[in-house]
C-alpha cells in the first residue's frame, strides 16, 4: 500500500508516526500517510522563514511563470490526481452536473494560471514638487495554510497561489482525512520552486493548532467549520497574525412563484446536491412560495429519486458517498430531528447499506426556521423545503441564521429579483444560479461564515501589507 510523506524544505521527510486513510466509497483503507510532530512544524515554519528572504525578492514575471508552471504540471498529471481526490473524497470523476474531481483539478488549474497573472499596482497617491507617496503592497512573511476534507486540492490551491503570487512563503496542513492530492501537488510544485517556499505537513487538530500558535507563521488562510475557525483566531491572537477565515455555510435560496417549475427544477438539485451538498456554498435551506410547493417538491423527490449514487471511480456515478463516517452520523442524527418534528420525507431518508458511507438523496417538505435541519448546516445530501407565502418576512426570517456565506433568488424577473438579492446577509447572492463562483469575483462569508474574501485582486490584497512611502521633496 502506498505511503505518503510529508514535504519539508524541499525534501520528503520520514516520520515513525503515520495513520490510514480510508477510501468513502468502500470504508477501507487504500493508503498511509506519515504524520508530522510537533519538531516538523517548526522545522516547516523555519524554512519558510529561510526561504522567505530569497523568494519575496524574485520579480513579479518569475512568479508568474512559476504560477503558470506549477498549473501545466497539474494539468500533465490530470488523471492521476483526478483518482487520488475521487479516492479520498469519494466524489465521482464527473458527477451531478459535472461536479466531480475532473472539476476540481480542472478549476484547480484555472485559479492557479487565473492567480499568475494578477498584478500587485503601485498606488500613486501624490507626485508633485512637494512630495512623492506612493503606496505598495508588500508580502506578509509565512502563511500557514489549512485545508478541509471537501475540495481538498481545489482549497489548497485557492490558499496557495495567491500566498506564492505576493511573494511569501507557505506551510499547507491539509486534513487527516483527504491529504494525498494536497501531498501530490506539493511534490510538484517544489521541482519547479526554490526550497521551502511551500512545504506541507499532515497531520490532525494538533499539527494544526502547533501551526496556529507558531510565533513565525505571519497569516493563516483557513477553510473550514466555524467552531475550528474559532479556534484558530484565539491561537493568532497571541502574535497578532493576520486571518482569512472561510467558514461554514447554511445556504438559502428563494424561489417565487414566478419560475417555471419544470425548467429550475433540475438547476436548484444540482445546487443543492453537487458534490453530496459537501459545498460550502451548497443551497442548503430552499424557500419555496407556496402556489408552487407542492409541484416543486415533487419534481425535486423524482430528480433525488433518480440520481445515480454509487462509488465514484464508476462511470456514470452522479453523486458518491459522505466523505468521512462522521459526517454521516451528523446527517444521520439531523435526519431523524427532522422526523420527529413532521418532516415529511418526499424522497430518501435512510443510509444506504454497504461498506461505504452513503446516504440517499433527501428531500424533506414542512419544515420551518426553528428545525435543526433547516437551521444547522447539514453538509450532505439532506435539503429541507420551506413553504411562504410573503417574500420579504421569509428573507428577513431567515437572514437570521447565523451563517451568511451565500444565498440565491430564483425568478423571471431579473430586476425584482437583483434588488432582493441585495437584501440577503450572505457574502454572494445569486440570481437563478447558485454557487457559481469564478476566479476574479471576490468570495468569502460574513457573520459566522467568517471573514476576508478569497479570488482575483481582492484575494490578492489579503496576502499583502499596504506600505506608504512618502519622500518630501523639501
Ligand atoms: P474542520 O474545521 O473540522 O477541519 C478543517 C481543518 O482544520 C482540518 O485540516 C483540521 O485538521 C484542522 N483543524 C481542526 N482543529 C484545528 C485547530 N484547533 N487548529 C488548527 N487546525 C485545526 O472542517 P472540515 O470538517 O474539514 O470541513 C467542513 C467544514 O468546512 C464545513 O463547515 C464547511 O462549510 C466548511 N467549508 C467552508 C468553505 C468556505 O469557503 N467558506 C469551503 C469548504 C468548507
Amino acid at each position: 500500500m502506498k505511503e505518503f510523506n510529508n514535504i519539508i524544505n524541499g525534501e520528503k521527510v520520514q516520520s515513525d508516526l503515520n495513520f490510514a486513510v480510508i477510501n468513502p466509497a468502500t470504508g477501507e483503507v487504500f493508503a498511509h500517510c506519515q504524520s508530522a510532530d510537533s519538531g516538523m512544524v517548526d522545522q516547516a515554519v523555519v524554512a519558510a522563514r529561510n526561504a522567505f528572504s530569497t523568494w519575496s525578492k524574485t520579480s513579479q514575471q518569475e512568479r508568474k511563470a512559476k504560477i503558470h508552471a506549477i498549473a501545466d504540471a497539474l494539468e500533465a498529471n490530470m488523471p492521476e490526481l483526478m483518482a487520488l481526490v475521487t479516492a479520498e473524497t469519494g466524489k465521482p470523476m464527473a458527477g451531478l452536473n459535472g461536479v466531480g474531481s475532473g472539476m476540481e483539478v480542472g478549476a484547480s488549474m484555472a485559479w492557479a494560471h487565473h492567480t499568475a497573472e494578477l498584478d500587485l499596482p503601485v498606488d500613486v497617491i501624490q507626485e508633485d514638487e512637494i512630495a512623492s507617496v506612493q503606496v505598495f503592497r508588500k508580502p506578509l512573511g509565512v502563511v500557514a495554510s489549512i485545508t478541509p476534507w471537501n475540495w481538498p486540492l481545489m482549497i489548497a490551491i485557492w490558499h496557495v497561489m495567491p500566498a506564492l503570487r505576493a511573494g511569501n512563503t507557505v506551510v499547507i496542513k491539509p486534513s487527516p482525512l483527504t491529504p494525498l492530492a494536497t501531498i501530490r501537488f506539493v511534490e510538484m510544485a517544489n521541482e519547479i520552486l526554490p526550497p521551502g517556499v511551500l512545504s506541507v505537513i499532515t497531520g490532525d487538530a494538533s499539527i494544526g493548532a502547533a501551526l496556529s500558535e507558531h510565533p513565525d507563521v505571519n497569516k493563516i488562510v483557513f477553510t473550514g467549520s466555524t467552531q475550528t475557525g474559532r479556534n484558530i483566531m484565539q491561537a493568532a491572537s497571541a502574535h497578532l497574525k493576520r486571518l482569512t477565515l472561510e467558514l461554514g455555510g447554511n445556504d438559502a435560496g428563494f424561489v417565487l412563484n414566478d419560475v417555471n417549475v419544470k425548467d429550475v427544477a433540475p438547476k436548484l438539485f444540482a445546487a443543492a446536491f453537487h458534490n453530496n451538498g459537501q459545498t460550502c456554498a451548497c443551497l442548503k435551506r430552499m424557500y419555496v412560495h407556496e402556489s408552487i410547493y407542492e409541484e416543486l417538491c415533487e419534481e425535486l423527490a423524482q430528480l433525488a429519486k433518480t440520481v445515480v449514487v454509487g462509488d465514484g471511480m464508476q462511470d456514470g456515478v452522479e453523486l458518491g458517498p459522505l466523505q468521512n463516517k462522521a459526517q454521516l452520523a451528523i446527517v444521520i442524527d439531523l435526519v431523524a430531528d427532522a422526523k420527529a418534528h413532521g418532516g415529511r420525507f418526499i424522497a430518501g431518508g435512510y443510509p444506504i447499506d454497504g461498506g461505504g458511507f452513503f446516504f440517499a438523496p433527501t428531500i424533506v417538505a414542512d419544515l420551518e426556521d426553528g428545525h435543526r435541519l433547516v437551521d444547522e448546516e447539514q453538509f450532505g445530501p439532506v435539503v429541507p423545503i420551506i413553504k411562504y407565502s410573503d417574500i420579504s418576512q421569509i428573507i428577513e426570517r431567515a437572514n437570521q441564521n447565523e451563517n451568511g456565506l451565500g444565498g440565491s433568488i430564483w425568478s423571471s424577473d431579473l430586476v425584482k429579483a437583483a434588488e432582493l438579492a441585495q437584501q440577503l446577509e450572505c457574502g454572494t447572492a445569486w440570481v437563478n444560479d447558485h454557487g457559481a463562483i469564478q476566479p476574479d469575483a471576490p468570495f468569502g462569508g460574513v457573520k459566522q461564515s467568517g471573514f476576508g474574501v478569497e479570488f482575483g485582486s481582492y484575494g490578492l490584497e489579503e496576502y499583502t501589507s499596504l506600505q506608504t512611502v512618502k519622500i518630501t521633496k523639501n
